[in-house]
């Protein structure tokens, strides 16, 4: 059989997760998420991973994918749940791989909460951090393991973690992970693992290469789809705006606050402009963090914590820095600057409107950047025609309000005008007047 060339039959007939057979335990589980019914492509590929099939599952971030891989693998794993002390007890049965640090944490997290009222364990490693404390969970043993392979290859190396029992392979964002060069790795990561094991690719896109891998990867896998590679969530809005090149700070502003946006991820085509953009939202004291490759680890998970927190209202990313995260409810995403290919366009987007929340997409697009915005309209077949930034809402003020350091009015905005008003007044929390000034000199 030709890879990936089986579609899986559909399988409407189940509409709760007690439908799909998942224990008790699992269920309560996520009850306690909130959960009311399961995703599609959760009601395709659950029945399947427990079938014991290879799957090859198009599907990208936002889907509820992880769900749909973690779920049935870990009613799978039931039956080796002990509470045992000994290290032996918990070889690694599960290992899912994942291309950044950011989206290896994420599906840890979920697999913690699915996982909680089992004695399954479980831990993450990835790169840019201290090796030791990953060493001490890999030494008392976990059945489920998240990691980005360049880590997990050290810790192969220096013989923390044997992969001989690894009876389940993931492989989640299998594009990306070839985007970045990880192939070569994913090599060495297989030849570590048993032959007779079962293996689900997930992936947004199904071009020639992932094709290639899931031929080395996979055995007679069935294929699901839920989404189009092209299609953006029916759920976001998208919006575009025309721009100045010079003008699209003030553009932003003025979006955030006639929208009234709590929070927005800002997307910029370069690390060297997202810094550039942090700068200038820091220096009009706007909140905001900014994150991308070449930050430190403990500095990028600090801003995706604040942010994931709401301490900031802006999070500035780069396209592979923001692979993958899921920030719950974040109610909108700019594209300060187009990404050059289309694809990139339609996964900056799915970072809202995610689980069928609504979400809100701006498009900030200078004259320059009107032949990508073509590119995007064929790649996603729909006219994104321009419209006028939105208008300021009207500012209901019983007195004057002072802003330190800003106290000038302020003024209805035009388009393509710069703004005259204290960006950070819209900006920032406003005053509480009840509260004491503090004493001076604190
Ligand atoms: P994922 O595609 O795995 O990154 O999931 C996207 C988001 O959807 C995460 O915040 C999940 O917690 C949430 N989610 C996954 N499955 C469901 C479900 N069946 N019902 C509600 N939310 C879900």
């Amino acid at each position: 059989m030709e890879v990936g060339t089986e579609h899986a039959p559909a399988l409407e007939a189940a509409t709760t997760f007690a439908d799909l057979g998942l224990d008790a335990k699992i269920l309560a589980a996520l009850d306690g998420m909130g959960y009311k019914t399961p995703t599609p492509i959760q009601k395709q590929a659950i029945p399947l991973v427990l079938s014991g099939r290879d799957l090859m599952a198009q599907a990208q971030t936002g889907t509820g994918k992880t769900a749909a891989f973690a779920l049935p693998l870990l009613q799978k794993m039931i039956p080796h749940a002990n509470a045992s002390a000994s290290p032996a007890r918990h070889p690694v049965r599960a290992l899912v791989l994942a291309p950044t640090r950011e989206l290896a944490i994420q599906v840890h997290e979920s697999v913690v909460t699915y996982n909680k009222n089992l004695p399954l364990r479980s831990t993450v490693v990835f790169g840019g951090v201290d090796m030791k404390p990953q060493e001490a969970d890999l030494k008392a043993g976990v059945e489920i393991l998240v990691a980005t392979p360049g880590r997990l290859l050290d810790h192969a190396g220096s013989k923390v973690v044997h992969l001989a029992n690894v009876q389940f392979l993931v492989l989640d964002e299998a594009d990306r992970m070839l985007d970045m060069g990880f192939l070569p790795d994913l090599k060495r990561i297989l030849n570590l693992l048993p032959s007779k094991r079962q293996t689900l690719l997930f992936s947004a896109t199904f071009d020639d290469n992932i094709v290639g891998l899931a031929k080395s990867f996979l055995q007679n896998p069935l294929k699901v789809e839920v989404a189009r590679r092209n299609t953006a969530a029916e759920t976001v809005e998208q919006v575009v705006h025309k721009v100045k090149e010079d003008d699209k700070l003030d553009a932003l502003v003025q979006v955030i606050k006639a929208r009234d946006i709590s929070q927005a991820l800002v997307f910029t085509r370069t690390k060297i402009a997202a810094d550039k953009l942090g700068r200038r939202l820091l220096k009009r004291g706007i909140q905001a963090a900014t994150i991308h490759g070449d930050k430190a680890q403990l500095e990028r998970l600090a801003a995706l914590d604040g942010f994931k927190q709401g301490k900031m209202r802006l999070l500035v990313a780069t396209d592979i820095a923001a692979r993958g995260l899921d920030i719950v409810e974040l109610p909108c995403v700019v594209n300060f600057e187009l990404p050059y290919s289309p694809e990139d366009y339609v996964h900056r987007i799915g970072r809202t409107g995610r689980a069928g929340a609504s979400g809100l997409a701006v498009s900030l697009v200078s004259h320059e950047e009107e032949r990508l915005l073509a590119g995007i309209e064929r790649f996603i077949k729909r006219d994104l025609k321009p419209v006028p930034l939105p208008e300021p809402a009207p500012v209901h003020v019983a007195a004057p309000a002072v802003v330190p350091g800003n106290d000038a009015p302020m003024a209805p905005a035009r388009s393509g005008r710069r703004r005259a008003e204290p960006v950070c007044a819209l900006l920032m929390p406003p005053a509480r007047p009840a509260e004491p000034a503090p004493p001076s000199g604190q």
